[in-house]
């Protein structure tokens, strides 16, 4: 196994012209600045709903970043210059807030579309899904709390255990694992026992259902020790994407709103150490549970390559993934592809108004803190002072 550094931006933006880069220094600029975004948001918000024709100005920017397309077969450049570089896609139709039955029937459907897309294609060696794609928030809620459903809520609940196996049969019968994203606390125990039940079904062999745990919670260390326990019990292999979590702000503010403790880490240490601890542990039983690190995080990526050697885990071994979001972290996906470690990106899509809210959030995500560079625009930065010493 190679030595690995996350430093080599002329391996991590190989794939980008001077044009593609010059694009993604303006955009980064841009959402650096906080009274920018804020502004951005408001306005296509706005803009929206008066119809305004600000599509294309979306499309040619934030939404080239990081989009893969409007639908599947758009995603197909994006699919050939990831897999040029062996750097799988994982397809993520990422249409959010929906609440209707024929809204999910339909996300079902397109998620159908993407394991069909997959099946038999090696740069496609995930598939995604949110279950509040197929489910509505409530339901989820009072599935959660253990509430009493009545007649209608049982017949709702059990067209989204429908749509669950209808996924994860077709992912099994073709052979395309799948992830299960994670979401809010409040509606992740459905989601958990959702996973739980397809695991039991279909991970017999392989992996092919993952769970996902957010180690920003201070009660998922546990859970994946439990979910280990059970997999054992009933002879199964156990799936799981490890993340730190994408809802704190959420959490907090619902804790505090109806006075319940925050389940959310004491602080950004905490989730570290959490996160690193979960490698350690899925590591140390690597024969019996499969993972993918879905992180941004240098020193958790290289955590993972050290704890691969330790256990003599071979990097192309497909037990173990390393993913990252399209637009981000490149230094981190190409330069661990180019040492020959597994990695997927995902590849967000859908039509522009829908996957508006992903971008908005990932616009915040780059926001300056305290004035400093953000991380992907110091890396654009040096790999533009690179060029341009070569030329
Ligand atoms: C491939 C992939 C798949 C993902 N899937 C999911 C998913 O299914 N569900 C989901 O919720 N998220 C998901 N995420 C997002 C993920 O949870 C993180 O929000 C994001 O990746 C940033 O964390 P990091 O590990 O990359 O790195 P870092 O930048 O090192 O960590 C930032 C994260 O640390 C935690 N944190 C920050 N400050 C504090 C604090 N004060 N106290 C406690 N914790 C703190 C938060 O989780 C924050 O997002 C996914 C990310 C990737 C790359």
């Amino acid at each position: 196994m190679s030595h690995i550094s996350f430093d080599n931006t002329e391996i991590a933006f190989a794939s980008k012209s001077d044009a593609d880069l010059n694009r993604s220094y303006l955009l980064f600029t841009m959402v650096s600045r906080t009274s920018w975004v804020k502004i951005g948001k408001r306005f296509t918000n706005i803009a929206f709903s008066l119809r305004l024709p600000i599509s294309g100005l979306i499309k040619a920017t934030i939404f080239k970043q990081f989009c893969g397309g409007e639908n599947i077969d758009d995603c197909a450049n994006a699919i050939k210059a990831l897999g040029d570089y062996k750097i799988g896609t994982i397809l993520d139709y990422s249409v959010e807030g929906k609440e209707a039955e024929e809204e999910f029937d339909k996300t079902a459907g397109e998620t159908l579309d993407t394991i069909k897309r997959a099946a038999g294609d090696s740069n496609i060696p995930f598939c995604v899904f949110k279950v509040t794609g197929l489910a509505r928030f409530a339901l989820l809620e009072k599935v959660s709390a253990q509430a009493q459903l009545n007649t209608q809520e049982e017949k709702e609940w059990q067209k989204v255990k429908d749509r669950v196996l209808r996924i994860c049969a077709q992912a099994a019968a073709t052979g395309v694992p799948i992830f299960i994203d994670a979401e809010e606390s409040w509606i992740q125990s459905a989601i958990d026992a959702l996973a739980d039940d397809m695991m039991s079904q279909f991970n017999k062999q392989k992996a092919i259902v993952y769970n996902t745990v957010q180690l920003y919670r201070k009660d998922r260390l546990e859970f994946i020790k439990k979910s280990h326990s059970l997999a054992q019990k009933n002879a199964y292999l156990l799936g799981l994407k490890l993340v730190r979590g994408a809802y704190m702000e959420k959490e907090r503010e619902r804790a505090t709103a109806m006075n319940y403790q925050n389940p959310i880490q004491n602080s950004k240490e905490d989730s570290d150490i959490d996160y690193n601890a979960a490698l350690d542990y899925c590591l140390e039983h690597i024969n019996e549970i499969a993972i993918c690190a879905g992180t941004h995080n240098e020193k958790s990526s290289l955590h993972l390559v050290e704890l691969m050697k330790k256990f003599k885990v071979p990097a192309n071994d497909n037990r173990v993934y390393f993913s990252q979001l399209l637009g981000m972290s490149d230094h981190i996906s190409y330069n661990l592809a180019q040492a020959g470690y597994n990695v997927a990106k995902y590849v967000p899509y859908g039509p522009v108004k829908d996957v508006l809210p992903y971008l908005i959030r990932r616009a915040e995500e780059n926001t300056s803190v305290k004035g400093q560079t953000g991380r992907e625009l110091s890396l654009i930065i040096k790999e533009k002072q690179r060029r341009k010493k070569q030329h």
